[in-house]
């Protein structure tokens, strides 16, 4: 599962746009990942710029 370090996301977006199912939603200050929709894929983790995102087996 991806961990989100929610105080650090500035909400930029960028793993939202790569993510390929679409389960990252992005709301004024929130970000959520679905984990039943999530498929573990890891490019959100590589594409944020500052870190925010972890992968936990
Ligand atoms: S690991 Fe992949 S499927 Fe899961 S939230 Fe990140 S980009 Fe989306
Ligand atoms: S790419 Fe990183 S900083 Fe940008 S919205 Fe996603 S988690 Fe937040």
């Amino acid at each position: 599962m991806i961990i989100i370090k929610e105080n650090m996301c500035d909400f930029c977006g960028a793993c939202v746009a790569v993510c390929p199912p679409d389960a990252i939603e992005l709301r004024e200050a929130e970000i959520r990942i679905d984990e039943d929709t999530c498929t573990d894929c890891k490019l959100c983790v590589y594409v944020c710029p500052i870190d925010t995102l972890e992968y936990a087996a």
